[in-house]
């Protein structure tokens, strides 16, 4: 009797993995092709036209906004990178979490400059293990989020409490707001709700997408809340493992202006 043998394997997963690395240096080469054009651009200008002193100042001026734009995305793609894989293990310690908060906050403040009310809200001191500066990058990821999304006049809370669960950050603001369905896509490479509107407040499209990467690195889950129109509210939930309550009276801050 004649015997066949019948091999087959799942390449389905395969092909969804060289899809994704081959749409994210696609993505990775337009973002850098962008305002590398424009510089190509204006050093062409500068080079064959006899422009006048304020018209240099203007072009320079513009040629260090592309070239600023261009440091961000490569910092950001050198952070996820980092972060990605176990290569590179955590730098983990105990560290006090409210130094760490009003450091945000001041960040939050420094990036509104004024444009905006922040407040900081603490309720309850606490001890984190975890890697310090991965969470600040993480924390400092959305409150420029909310900045960049909510227009002057707006309002900028941040609040931190110990719940059963483990250690809450929340980020609320009176933004813009996103629309449900774009809602599980935030935290993917690239992904926008509006480019031209990240781009116009310095966005490389991937702050969130290096937020999932510590919080899956920390065991903890971001929750996104949001209304259109209304505003949003992101939420990081640090397991209880990680966080130890300390009986310590915390202070909240004044909020800043505009009141
Ligand atoms: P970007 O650099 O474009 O801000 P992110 O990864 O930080 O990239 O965010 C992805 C997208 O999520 C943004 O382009 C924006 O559309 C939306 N988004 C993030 N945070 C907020 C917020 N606080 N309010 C409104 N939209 C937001």
């Amino acid at each position: 009797m004649e015997e066949k043998l019948l091999m087959s394997r799942d390449i389905t997963r395969l092909e969804a993995v060289t899809a994704m690395r081959r749409d994210f240096i696609a993505n990775v080469s337009h973002e850098l092709k962008t305002p590398l054009t424009v510089l190509a651009g204006f050093i062409e200008t500068l080079t064959d036209v006899d422009l006048d002193e304020r018209q240099k100042r203007r072009c320079l001026a513009l040629m260090q906004e592309q070239a600023k734009s261009m440091q961000r995305l490569v910092e950001d793609l050198l952070t996820l990178s980092s972060l990605e894989g176990d290569r590179n293990p955590m730098h983990e310690s105990e560290f006090a979490i409210v130094p760490l908060l009003l450091e945000i906050s001041a960040q939050a403040k420094a990036l509104s400059s004024g444009r905006h009310q922040v407040t900081l809200n603490i309720s309850d001191a606490a001890t984190v293990r975890g890697g310090r500066d991965e969470l600040a990058s993480a924390f400092g990821n959305l409150v420029s989020n909310a900045v960049r999304y909510t227009p002057a006049g707006g309002r900028i809370a941040l609040d931190w409490r110990v719940t059963d669960n483990g250690g809450e950050f929340t980020v609320a603001d009176t933004g813009i707001g996103i629309a449900a369905e774009h809602i599980p896509r935030l935290t993917e490479r690239f992904y926008r709700v509006d480019r031209s509107r990240s781009r116009v407040t310095g966005g490389t499209g991937l702050g969130l997408a290096i937020v999932k990467h510590v919080l899956m690195r920390h065991q903890a889950e971001l929750v996104i809340d949001s209304e259109p129109g209304q505003g949003s509210r992101f939420t990081v939930r640090l397991p209880a493992r990680r966080v130890v309550p300390l009986a310590e009276p915390v202070a909240t801050e004044a909020p800043s202006a505009p009141a």
